[in-house]
């Protein structure tokens, strides 16, 4: 690393130097004292924040400052022989990436034997795979890779190959400008030149090989802090968890609600929860607890409902879960769906509502009536045996879904998402439809004029279409598997017309 790497973070070096102009001026022991208790990092950022500083930092009496930094993070690896602290320290918590004119940060892979990071572009740009060195260094002899550390792993270039060895350029480069330098001074005949290359290699070597040891001291170091960072910040997001359910349940929450907030964003953080974050981060959590209190205390409702409609209106309106959610908007339950408070709905408060439901589903089936009459043309004549409201209830009032589903019949029709959604009406009178329900009505042996779908029902008669030749084997319908037989599959092509299916029970 350069020394103008050393000294970049130039943007809060005025700030400090202010108030460190006076820390080089104290005795060794003193700084010790006072920086005692930072963090290598610390120490790094401080070395660049001042020119005086930077240069006890530097000298061999900045060793010992390194040295207590070191100490204050457990086990950190010592610096290897041949770097200095800054620059081991750089490696270390530094994310730049050291390709050549590169200014990527956040590059999170340390490469230890190498002793760089290097971002995707550089690694591709920068690593020598040992089976490419004599192609792509054909000027150098083989020899020299024995001189530089080497990395097992060649990034994602390279991921096929295993077992092999890596090699950064720039590193290689650096090298073979020294051995020039060498050789150069072997050709002048140099006095101990010889002697001084061969020094040179010796120590290389050790120190190549010494670097490709250690980096799995320093991988296995890595992966420890790693470790030992995880489990901190789960107790730390544990102890927030812990925190805020027993604030809620002091409020008055159950233990069962405050669950359901522990994988709230705000709540599972590795941060202590202080009084300053519990006064902002509460409104929010309170909003998440009451709209999920409102949703269960309006399925309670919901579910009052729907056992009241199937106990008087039959099964067809089971499992309207959905539109009574949508009802109870509109409905003058929301009051009590709303109440103010920490509980679900009450004993007492199940007891108003029950009270309540006789008047409400009058008023829903009513309104149900109202907008099925209004879309049953005045052209079609009105029974004279079943007039008014009634009449929707009749099988040959039948609506029929514009979105595919189907006729839909009374009352089931009520449920039916896209009648009671007042936003897409798109149930409609189809007197295709209608015919085709007289005609079924008929073979049945009920009359069109009173037939509901529930007396067609309680009938169970079985069908056989005889509208075309090919359909005569078409049997054992229910009358609704008829007009659904018919609309599909004859679609006003044929008149339909049917016999009773003596071979079905
Ligand atoms: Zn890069
Ligand atoms: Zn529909
Ligand atoms: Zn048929």
């Amino acid at each position: 690393m350069s020394r103008k790497t050393l000294n970049s973070s130039k943007g809060t070096k005025g700030k400090i130097c202010g108030r460190l102009a006076v820390l080089p001026s104290m005795p060794l022991d003193i700084l010790l004292e006072i920086f005692g208790h930072l963090r290598p990092i610390d120490l790094l950022q401080l070395s660049r924040a001042n020119k005086a500083l930077n240069k006890i930092m530097m000298s061999n009496s900045g060793v010992s400052l390194w040295k207590a930094a070191r100490r204050n993070i457990p086990a950190f690896p010592e610096t290897p022989g041949d770097m200095s602290d800054a620059e081991w320290v750089h490696l270390i918590f530094e994310t730049n990436c050291h390709g050549p004119g590169c200014k990527k940060k956040g590059i999170r892979k340390i490469d230890w034997a190498l002793r760089i990071r290097g971002c995707e572009r550089c690694w591709k740009e920068n690593v020598v795979w040992s089976g490419r060195f004599a192609q792509q260094f054909p000027e150098l002899e083989l020899e020299v890779m024995q001189l530089l550390p080497y990395s097992s792993t060649g990034g994602w270039a390279y991921r096929y190959l295993s077992n092999n060895q890596f090699y950064w350029r720039p590193a290689i480069l650096a090298l073979s400008k020294v051995l020039d330098e060498y050789t150069k001074n072997i050709q002048l005949r140099k006095p101990g030149a010889e002697a001084a290359v061969n020094a040179f290699r010796k120590v290389q070597a050790a120190r190549a090989e010494t670097a490709v040891k250690y980096a799995s001291v320093c991988k296995a170091w890595e992966s420890d802090a790693a470790d030992n960072r995880r489990k901190t910040l789960q107790i730390l997001s544990d102890d927030r968890i812990h925190e805020v359910s027993a604030r809620f349940m002091n409020l008055g929450w159950s233990s069962e609600h405050v669950e359901e907030l522990k994988r709230h964003n705000l709540v599972r953080q590795s941060k202590e929860l202080t009084e300053r974050v519990w006064v902002n981060i509460r409104p929010q959590l309170e909003k998440e607890l009451q709209k999920r209190r409102y949703n269960r205390r309006r399925t309670d409702i919901c579910i009052l409902f729907e056992d009241y409609l199937v106990k008087n209106w039959g099964d067809g309106l089971r499992n309207l879960f959905w539109g009574i959610i949508d009802m109870i908007d509109i409905a003058s339950l929301k009051d009590i769906v709303k109440t103010d408070g920490t509980h679900d709905l009450s004993p007492n408060e199940l007891d108003q509502c029950r009270d309540l439901l006789p008047a409400w589903a009058d008023e829903w089936l009513e309104w149900a009536r109202k907008q099925i009459l209004a879309k049953i043309p005045s052209t079609v004549e009105e029974p004279k045996e079943t007039p008014g409201n009634s009449r929707v209830e009749l099988a040959t009032s039948t609506l029929t879904c514009c979105f595919g589903h189907g006729p839909q019949y009374w009352p089931e029709i009520v449920a039916h998402k896209c009648f009671y959604n007042l936003k897409f009406p798109q149930v409609v009178y189809d007197p295709g439809l209608s015919a085709i329900i007289q005609s079924v009505v008929h073979a049945v042996g009920l009359s069109p004029d009173v037939a509901t779908p529930f007396q067609l029902d309680a009938h169970d008669v079985r069908l056989k279409c005889a509208s075309t030749e090919s359909c005569v084997t078409m049997g054992g319908m229910s009358w609704r598997d008829a007009v659904e037989h018919c609309s599909t599959r004859h679609d006003g092509k044929a008149s339909p017309s049917w016999c009773l299916d003596r071979g079905v029970p």
